[in-house]
């Protein structure tokens, strides 16, 4: 090792998912089969190319606007970034600054542990039950913050507000996050329970349910207070982390409600039918409430089934380590992807006996 490189700060990033460039059945990265609301097509074409001379908007005012609208909010409780990615990190960053452990589950969202290395925030992740669902009494002593997905993810299982408001009334000394990324597919979301707790933030996608992982939108929903502690960590960090296009076309895909829940119910539609399929081919798995099925089979080897799904070009995710070496994370595609998927299961488990 050179000297010069004892001061450089080493990190063991996040691997996302593959994105092949050919084309693939692609259930792997949980994005949604359908395209964006028509409008976002519509403004794409009308953009105004002269405006990209210009730095966007910093405050990203429209956007804000029109998410702060559509959930009832004024405008200074909503906090807008390039994905939730973007916007979780610089939660992190800003909230997560105490020399007690934040505290996330041990199988959850793998960047959570990633920012707190980044950061030098120390953690501890509270085990899954054995039915991978949260105990929340695990969130009851003391810590530097609270983190989790609901859904949680990849379990795709989702907890009902009481939970959530549990686990707030037992952290009222400390912010506490969630991160309700797939919160479209599953049920109410945390978001009605801010004006009650001034430590709840809540933060959601434009990558799932509204079709735009490419355009990378994120958003954190709070109080005024919180919200401006966000960005004055941002405006520490860059200004402009949204770019004018995003900026456009995420205000189109908040003002179509019809469209978003159509398409929502469509791939929740189709989950309830791809669950029962696999079920009927031996799969077990938590019951999803996500846009994705995170499956294990009695007698198939996960990473075996993955390999021979990737060479039938059927991409689905396998994540691998400690208990959950045997799942697969099968995003929901359209009806016809599923169909394939489970056709291709089929022949599988006609020609291979299974290893375990
Ligand atoms: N949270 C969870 C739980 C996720 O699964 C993802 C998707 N990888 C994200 C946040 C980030 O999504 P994005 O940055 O596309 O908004």
């Amino acid at each position: 090792m050179k000297a010069f490189e004892k001061n450089i700060r080493k990190v063991e990033p996040y691997v996302p998912g593959e994105q092949p460039q050919h084309k693939v059945i692609k259930l792997n990265t949980n994005e949604n089969p359908y395209p964006p609301a028509p409008g976002v097509k519509e403004a794409l074409m009308n953009m105004d190319v002269d405006r990209m001379r210009l730095y966007p908007d910093p405050t990203a005012g429209n956007l804000v606007h029109t998410l702060a609208e559509y959930y009832g909010v004024k405008d200074e409780q909503v906090f807008v970034g390039v994905g939730s990615d973007d916007v979780l990190a610089m939660c992190f960053l800003t909230f997560f600054n105490s020399d007690k452990p934040i505290l996330f589950p041990d199988i959850t969202y793998s960047f959570y542990k990633v920012w707190a290395e980044l950061y030098r925030i120390p953690y501890e992740c509270p085990a899954l039950d054995d039915n991978f669902r949260i105990v929340k009494e695990d969130y009851y002593k003391e810590n530097g913050g609270v983190i989790f997905p609901n859904p949680n993810a990849p379990t795709s299982i989702y907890e009902d507000l009481d939970f959530i408001e549990d686990i707030l009334k037992h952290n009222q000394d400390v912010i506490v996050i969630v991160d309700e990324a797939y919160i479209d597919f599953a049920g109410k979301s945390a978001i009605e329970l801010i004006d009650k707790y001034e430590n709840l933030i809540v933060v959601q996608t434009f990558s799932k349910a509204r079709s735009m992982a490419g355009m990378r939108i994120g958003y954190a929903i709070s109080n005024p207070i919180l919200i401006k502690y966000l960005n004055d960590a941002k405006y520490s960090f860059n200004s402009y982390t949204m770019n004018q296009t995003s900026l456009i076309c995420g205000v189109e895909a908040v003002k179509d409600k019809a469209y978003f829940e159509e398409q929502v119910q469509k791939i929740v539609d189709t989950r309830e039918w791809a669950k029962e399929e696999l079920r009927a081919l031996g799969f077990e798995f938590p019951d999803s409430k996500s846009n994705f099925i995170f499956v294990t089979h009695p007698k198939f080897s996960a990473k075996k089934l993955f390999e021979a799904l990737k060479k039938a070009n059927i991409y689905v995710r396998f994540l691998g380590g400690a208990r959950i070496q045997e799942y697969l994370r099968i995003s929901v595609g359209t009806r016809e992807e599923m169909e394939m998927l489970i056709s291709f299961l089929k022949e599988y488990m006609k020609e291979n006996k299974g290893e375990k």
